[in-house]
């Protein structure tokens, strides 16, 4: 009686079932287009995960079945099984054979049961926990063929598991039409894996060549990049590891963790964080640190669990990360300018991306790619970004070796300049120095008195004469004079006037002598010497007599005063012949001269041949 009543209850909602199925029938599009069944979809969640497909088709769930009618009906992070069912119209004619697409490959496990009639005529397991080959497509998404029936619809039921969120975007597809859009789409993915290959390795090169860490760190970026899309496409599952989905439990959290890491830590690299925002220094570290726990994680917690903390810190690393972009721009950093424009490019794409989600934007292939491509062109500005920054620093460093060089020159002038207003001064110092020592020199050999050289110049000149007359064979002549009775005139007018009268011979006695090498001297008191080179006895007789006759004719009057002199002169001659004592001998034999001349009655001249006579 029960049983009647229960198949009586299932037989009736079935038909209830069917005819509000049947009411609302998606519609098949024409050929070339894909039909979208996310708002046909009727949902039923299972949270103990225990419902069959017996238990769902005698009625289970009862009125808690919904039907979200979006495009794409999911759900966040649950535990939960969920039930989703579908009505699918009869073929239309001579096209029977269809592929039903989830296109968000990363749900663990979807069982598929196909009804026609109310038996079951086909049966998949599909979902990234479960080996690759066991996919009846060979596909990263999640495919399943359907053929319709001709006469009766066709009743599709999923039993969705996943420890990651769950979303269920369902589309019919013509084979012929899948494998366009698989084309067309692969082409597309191809372009941005192979961009991120070659952006990836070229930095990685121009890492090896300059050793600059940002570099590095933006490689790892674009590969922690590359890894979490194709983790998402379910790509690297179909290449890497199809016999392991152990690996798709992990990856998508490990690369999202190093989508933390990497970005802070080019971000505190290329902008240099580090010196200038010490606090935003720290978060971005703080960032890295959190990376590096839920990479760890990633191994270790429930996948749904480690997920959701990871997105939560990728979210705030993004924030943080653009936030310094501007602030550091703001500080005239310059080339946090590409990097903030970089930024917003993936910013803007995964609005974007989000926007389409939410059906606040139509879905279309640019709403689609818009993600992929503000990945793509954030990762080539953030390339161009750094090349500037080289560049910029490059132009940096030049203009201050200019400048440096520039100060170098000024230096350098002024010390020329100095140099050269030293070596004026040393050279007037030099020359006042000459003028200096000759004066002293004139001093010390003149007699302040009467002008003529002195004593001392005399002994030293007369030797040097008596020796080059010895060497050239000449003779050479010295004549002594002795003013007459001059301390008598001293003693008579007094000894200043004695002084004028002592000028006054020497004027006359330099008057006298006019052959230039001649040198008349004062020798001592009221005595004067004359050395008289090349000069014979004749010669030098004849200058003595001049000498004397000059001063007898001399006046010298001051005042009402004048008075008349006379001198003695004794004269020596000789060509040389003994070197040593010739010079003083020769002087002695003049002295001789002038005592016989003022033994003979003075103002006279007296001569001898030579130092003998
Ligand atoms: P004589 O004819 O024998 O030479 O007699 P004299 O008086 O000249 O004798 P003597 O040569 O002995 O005298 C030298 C005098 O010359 C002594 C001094 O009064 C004078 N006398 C020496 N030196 C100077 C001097 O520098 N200035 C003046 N005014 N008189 C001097
Ligand atoms: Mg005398
Ligand atoms: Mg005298």
């Amino acid at each position: 009686m029960q049983r009647l009543f229960l198949v009586a209850v299932s037989l009736l909602s079935a038909i209830l079932l069917s005819f509000a199925a049947r009411a609302e029938l998606p519609v098949i599009q024409p050929a070339g287009q894909g039909t979208g069944l996310g708002p046909y979809l009727e949902l039923l969640e299972d949270p103990e995960g225990q419902l069959t497909l017996e238990d769902i088709r005698a009625g289970a769930g009862g009125d808690q079945w919904i039907r979200p009618g979006t495009k794409v009906p999911g759900f966040g992070y649950t535990g939960s099984t969920y039930w989703a069912r579908l009505m699918l119209p009869s073929a239309p004619a001579n096209d029977d054979d269809f592929l039903l697409e989830i296109s968000y490959p990363v749900l663990d496990r979807v069982m598929v049961h196909v009804l026609q009639g109310g038996e079951r005529v086909s049966h998949f397991q599909l979902g990234d926990r479960m080996p690759y080959h066991e996919r009846p497509i060979d596909h990263p998404n999640l495919i399943f063929p359907v053929t319709l029936a001709q006469d009766q619809p066709t009743e599709v039921y999923l039993q969705v598991t996943s420890s990651s969120s769950v979303q269920i975007p369902l589309t019919l597809w013509r084979g012929n039409d899948l494998i366009t859009k698989t084309f067309e789409q692969g082409s597309l993915w191809a372009l941005f894996y192979g961009a991120l290959l070659v952006l990836g390795t070229y930095n990685l090169l121009i890492y090896m060549a300059v050793r600059e860490r940002s570099y590095l760190y933006y490689v790892f970026y674009v590969m922690s990049m590359a890894s979490l899309t194709a983790a998402a496409h379910g790509v690297s599952f179909r290449f890497f590891w199809p016999t392991n989905p152990g690996w798709n439990e992990i990856v998508p959290a490990l690369s999202l963790s190093c989508m933390v890491i990497a970005p802070t830590l080019f971000t505190r690299s290329f902008l240099q964080v580090g010196n200038t925002r010490p606090r935003l220094d720290k978060a971005l570290h703080i960032l890295a640190v959190v990376g590096g726990l839920t990479a760890i994680g990633a191994f270790l917690l429930p996948y749904g669990i480690i997920m959701v903390i990871t997105i939560l810190a990728a979210n705030v690393a993004i924030v943080v990360c653009f936030t310094t972009g501007v602030l550091r721009w703001r500080d005239g950093f310059h080339a946090a300018r590409y990097y903030s424009i970089a930024w917003t490019f993936m910013l803007g794409g995964g609005l974007i991306l989000a926007l389409n989600k939410l059906g606040l934007l139509p879905r279309n292939s640019f709403t689609e790619n818009a993600a992929q491509a503000g990945t793509l062109i954030e990762v080539l500005l953030l390339s161009f970004a750094m090349a500037n920054r080289m560049n910029w620093e490059r132009r940096q460093r030049e203009e201050a070796q200019r400048q440096a060089a520039e100060v170098q020159k000024q230096l350098l002038n002024s010390q020329i300049e100095m140099n050269r207003q030293l070596d004026e001064k040393v050279r007037e110092r030099t020359e006042a120095l000459e003028d200096a020592n000759e004066k002293l020199l004139t001093l010390s050999t003149t007699d302040e008195l009467t002008q003529l050289k002195n004593r001392r110049y005399f002994d030293q000149a007369f030797r040097t004469e008596y020796q080059r007359a010895y060497r050239e064979k000449t003779p050479v002549a010295v004549m002594m004079l002795d003013i007459d009775h001059f301390k008598q005139l001293n003693d008579t007018h007094g000894h200043q006037f004695g002084d004028i009268c002592l000028q006054e011979v020497a004027k006359t006695i330099r008057g006298s002598v006019r052959r230039p090498p001649d040198l008349p001297a004062r020798y001592g008191g009221e005595e004067f010497v004359v050395v008289l080179p090349n000069t014979d006895l004749n010669g030098a007789l004849t200058v003595a007599e001049s000498i004397r006759n000059a001063v007898s004719g001399l006046t010298v009057t001051s005042g009402n005063l004048s008075v008349r002199m006379t001198v003695s002169i004794g004269v020596a001659s000789e060509t040389p012949e003994d070197n040593r004592h010739g010079a003083d001998l020769l002087l002695k034999a003049a002295d001789k001269q002038l005592y016989r001349a003022k033994e003979e009655g003075r103002n006279r001249v007296r001569g001898s041949h030579s130092q003998v006579a």
